[in-house]
């Protein structure tokens, strides 16, 4: 069943990261999809939060600016949203910046892997293909496909980019109390992405939440693009037990995900509080 349409959409990437229209076009879809209220959440670069604000002007909604952190937690990478940031403070773009360093030099570990698994030129392919955005796994999932060695980005990732698969490079990212940090030091409210995206158990789940709160954090997405009603439902009862706030966001990359939409999202239910409650944010 489709999720309603929401005024608001807190998760979304540019071709700054991994989403495939740039950010003066996405910012134009999510008008025309009826949202007033908009993040870009780019992985691990604001690079473009300039031209989103530009078109948020133009076509009259309000853009939260924001970014999405890789960060590493529990032997587990974890995704969290910055909402709400100043782009140009030192503290955030210094974190930045060494986030970038860690992607660099992923990406030439990456494309070593696949290189020996007999994919050519794989760094140069995939840094055409990210356009001088972020170099993220998406982007080389795009190449194997392209390639005819997958036949879906979903493929990819469970047979060649996944934990633990043949070209994949862990990272030490940032840690949870680094991001928190950085994104407060902007000014922003700190978000843990799509938490059932980890392959966490129930028990593993709670103690992400217990330390996502410990390190400051602010709100956990209680939906996303790809949530179910049921899975909204736990959600939010994992925000109120956790004294979290919500957002709602999603993660949508380009339409070619046929499956999401901008901002088709459930609201969180009215015990809540929403993350965007907050001057400048929303109507
Ligand atoms: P990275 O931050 O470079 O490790 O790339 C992570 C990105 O890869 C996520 O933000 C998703 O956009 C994408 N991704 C991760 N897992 C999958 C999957 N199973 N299928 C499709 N895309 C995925
Ligand atoms: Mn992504
Ligand atoms: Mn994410
Ligand atoms: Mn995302």
């Amino acid at each position: 069943m489709p999720l309603p349409a929401s005024t608001v959409d807190l998760h979304a990437h540019s071709t700054a990261s991994d989403g495939t229209l740039a950010p003066d076009a996405l910012v134009a879809a999510a008008a025309a999809a009826g949202v007033r209220s908009f993040a870009l959440t780019d992985h691990d670069t604001v690079d473009g939060l300039d031209a989103a604000a530009q078109a948020a002007q133009s076509h009259g909604l309000r853009l939260v600016p924001g970014v999405e952190l890789s960060v590493n937690c529990a032997q587990k990478t974890l995704h969290v949203v910055g909402l709400g940031i100043d782009p140009a403070c030192a503290t955030l773009t210094d974190g930045l910046r060494q986030q970038q360093v860690r992607r660099e030099h992923r990406a030439a570990s990456i494309a070593t892997k696949l290189e020996m698994l007999g994919v050519s030129d794989a760094l140069d392919k995939a840094a055409a293909l990210a356009g001088g955005g972020q170099i993220t796994r998406t982007h080389f999932a795009r190449l194997l496909v392209a390639e005819g060695r997958c036949k879906s980005l979903k493929k990819a990732f469970e047979r060649y980019l996944g934990a633990g698969k043949p070209a994949y490079a862990g990272v030490e990212w940032a840690t949870l109390d680094e991001a928190i940090r950085w994104i407060h030091a902007a000014g922003g409210r700190a978000v843990l992405a799509h938490p059932l995206h980890y392959k966490l158990s129930s028990g593993g789940r709670e103690r992400v939440y217990a330390a996502f709160r410990d390190a400051g954090g602010d709100a956990i997405e209680v939906c996303s693009g790809n949530s179910s009603v049921a899975d909204a439902a736990r959600l939010a009862d994992d925000a109120r037990r956790h004294g979290l706030r919500a957002s709602i966001g999603s993660d949508f990359h380009g339409p070619e995900q046929v499956w999401l939409g901008l901002g088709r999202l459930l609201p969180p239910p009215p015990d809540l509080e929403p993350v965007w409650h907050a001057p400048g944010w929303a109507d």
